[in-house]
């Protein structure tokens, strides 16, 4: 088995599993959102999934009026409740390892690009990137993984945490390389333009409008780039359910209906099964769509 090994490591640290994933993300939800069935699976498989979510959420919008006031301004308590939803979450997924950057409530949420929330000293937004960056390489050093995954360059969409999550984890998989730990690859999660197009076809195909006020269109979707750019897919249909579950655990944020859900813009949105990828940095994937995100120990490892 060892010679199917990624070749910067002979033999796995005692104590750990084959296979290591750490999945860096901005608030808890967008986790099971876009890596919920990837998760599950491979926690499900045996392998170590660890997950770090850099923010508490504090300035997400409440979606249920009983819950309303939690908001950030009212009582200002939603990152509290948020870390019971993404407990509930992860229970769902199968994931036992999940952790807040710097412990939680060290970097609070920044709020949508241009809000005056940009400004807060202890916003993710205003972190110094190395110091944030040194507290995922303690992560990474404990759980040695070979498959970091994270946000594009822009956070999917604009988000100033998404897009600091992604310069974070980039910069904790350099300075953790330089301390001695090389993670194989890097994933950058996004969806594929037709794959989204043929979800939203099912969505109005489904009358999907019946619970939703409105159907979201494509460009609502984080992260949606040409099917050429994507060199890797995780089919988790088998844990649809697990991902459905913690959809329904964030129910501060997440209204879920059949295959269908939406977050606080009330726009209906497809549910994928399948997640996609872009590998940014380690050797090179051979032509196509790899199957999963280890495909050199595919088989070894099962
Ligand atoms: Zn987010």
């Amino acid at each position: 088995m060892t010679t199917d090994l990624p070749a910067t490591e002979a033999t796995p640290p005692a104590g750990l599993p084959d296979r290591r994933l750490l999945f860096v993300h901005a608030h808890p939800d967008d986790e099971t959102i876009t890596n919920g069935v990837t998760m599950a699976k491979y926690a499900a498989e045996g392998a170590l999934v660890t997950l770090v979510t850099c923010t508490l959420g504090e300035e997400g919008e409440v979606i249920p009026p009983e819950l309303a006031h939690l908001a950030s301004d009212r009582d200002d308590t939603l990152g509290e409740h948020r870390i019971g939803e993404l407990a509930a979450a992860m229970e769902a997924l199968g994931v036992t390892d999940h952790r807040f950057l710097g412990g939680p409530g060290r970097y609070r949420d920044s709020g949508m690009m241009g809000v005056p929330h940009n400004d807060n000293p202890k916003c993710f937004w205003q972190a110094d990137l190395d110091e944030a960056a040194g507290r995922l390489v303690d992560v990474i050093l404990e759980t040695r993984p070979q498959v970091l995954v994270t946000y594009d360059s822009n956070g999917g969409y604009g988000h100033p945490d998404h897009i600091q999550a992604h310069r974070v984890a980039m910069r904790g998989y350099e300075l953790a390389a330089a301390r001695g730990h090389t993670i194989d690859r890097v994933y950058e999660v996004c969806f594929p333009r037709s794959v989204v197009a043929a979800g939203f076809e099912r969505l109005r195909a489904a009358g999907g409008n019946s619970v939703f006020q409105h159907i979201a269109t494509p460009d609502d979707v984080p992260g949606v780039v040409d099917d050429a750019l994507v060199n890797a897919s995780v089919n988790g249909e088998a844990y649809s359910d697990n991902k459905k579950a913690a959809l329904t655990a964030h129910h501060s944020q997440i209204a879920v209906d059949g295959p269908f859900f939406a977050l606080s813009n009330e726009l209906g949105q497809p549910f994928f099964g399948t997640e996609y990828f872009r590998q940014v940095r380690g050797e090179a994937l051979a032509e196509g769509v790899a199957d999963g995100l280890f495909p050199e120990v595919a088989e070894s490892a099962r």
